[in-house]
């Protein structure tokens, strides 16, 4: 009986070592799982709500099979908004990173600060730096007009060397943080100069073509610096986007912002992604954002929110394939990670969407968002199958 209890007691010994060394083993890149999570309720919500909060979603999304969160960290309407001119760092930014990491390590969860890059308007800024923002065809700035009626559409020109110097500081003063995983950039790009088709109506906007109230930037920085370069002022263009130089000119300027934003992160050695537009092509055309030169960057997560795009579910696959070719062809250092938005992924359909992603080649599958999961019934139950299936390919 005793020598049966002693090697009872070194077989529960061993599997449970071997469960902890399970759980340290390094995270299989081919079928990562990321999901997107608005970080607002850590700062809107009382601290014992916020706390409740953070465990509920950590909780659920271990349990659903989820390796990393993209936590939105700096959005649309940062509380940022004092009038001091001089201190620019992001403090809300940081303490919602330092509120949830403890969450990332008890759960073994990797975690990823998730900013707004180009489109930032925080108060202060704008008060500050109010020749840093973009300016339309028709020279008004957007901190004057407020573009498709959303008071956040505020937009730094990408150009400006000021621009740069400003966003490493925002990146470098998360990617510093010991235990972040990541630093994620969204709205990398220009307001868009044509909404995603599936938007127009709702949006009650006519965009068959580029009209010069959406097109940007044409802030007088810009147009000495192209002028310098081709001798031509783009305002005096009759029809811009016809013009490749004056095309290539700005997105050029998002990609060095990109690929400098990502060596920046890389200073810290944590992992440089963003968030991008379905396609390559469409990217291109709707908000002058070349992502597949973004070379710098670790991963790159388009969203293919197709519907969006008033396209078929078979267009996930098509999306990721274009983004996956153009990527390999400029020899973007990083890899290509489908985003899917819940919302146009019904739960009875999760495999077959997960499929055209790898299909595409995808590597690893993203989610937008852990609150859209949230607000379907028996939504993370159907989603665990789903990715414990995928797992196993
Ligand atoms: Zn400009």
């Amino acid at each position: 009986m005793k020598l049966f209890l002693k090697y009872f007691g070194i077989l529960v010994i061993s599997s449970t070592m071997l469960i902890a060394c399970k759980e340290k083993q390094q995270i299989n890149e081919n079928t990562k799982v990321w999901a997107w999570l608005s970080g607002s309720f850590i700062s809107t919500q009382p601290d014992t709500t916020a706390t409740e909060l953070l465990e509920y979603y950590f909780n659920k999304a271990k349990e659903t099979g989820v390796d990393a969160i993209i936590i939105e960290v700096h959005g649309g309407y940062p509380k940022t908004d004092s009038t001091n001119i001089t201190d620019f760092v992001d403090y809300e930014a940081i303490n919602i990173i330092n509120k949830t990491l403890p969450y990332a390590k008890k759960y073994g969860i990797e975690i990823h600060a998730w900013i707004w890059t180009t489109n930032r308007c925080e108060k202060n800024l704008r008060a500050a730096h109010p020749d840093w923002y973009q300016v339309n065809a028709e020279g008004n700035s957007c901190l004057d007009i407020k573009l498709y009626n959303r008071e956040h559409y505020r937009w730094l020109c990408p150009s400006r060397p000021d621009v740069l110097e400003y966003l490493k500081d925002r990146v470098a003063e998360l990617a510093k943080i010991d235990g972040i995983a990541g630093v994620h950039l969204d709205f990398i790009r220009y307001p868009d100069a044509i909404l995603p088709y599936g938007l127009h109506e709702s949006r009650g906007v006519v965009q068959d073509k580029v009209y010069p109230q959406w097109d940007h930037c044409y802030c007088e920085f810009c147009r000495a610096n192209f002028k310098t370069q081709t001798g031509i002022d783009p305002l005096e263009l009759d029809d811009p986007t016809e013009n490749a130089e004056w095309m290539q000119y700005r997105w050029d300027a998002i990609t060095k912002l990109t690929n400098a934003l990502a060596e920046e992160i890389h200073r810290y050695e944590k992992i440089a992604t963003a968030a991008v537009f379905a396609s390559p092509e469409e990217s291109r055309k709707l908000v002058r954002q070349d992502w597949a030169k973004f070379t710098e960057l670790d991963v790159i997560f388009p969203m293919i929110y197709h519907k969006f795009y008033d396209a078929e579910d078979i267009w996930i696959e098509l999306a990721t394939h274009d983004g996956v070719e153009e990527m390999a062809a400029n020899k973007c250092k990083g890899y290509l990670c489908s985003g899917l938005f819940i919302g146009h992924v019904p739960i009875d359909k999760i495999d077959e969407m997960i499929g055209y992603a790898t299909n595409g080649g995808s590597k690893g599958i993203c989610f937008f968002s852990l609150e859209g999961i949230n607000k379907i019934p028996n939504y993370w139950e159907k989603l665990q199958e789903s990715i414990t299936k995928y797992k196993k390919h």
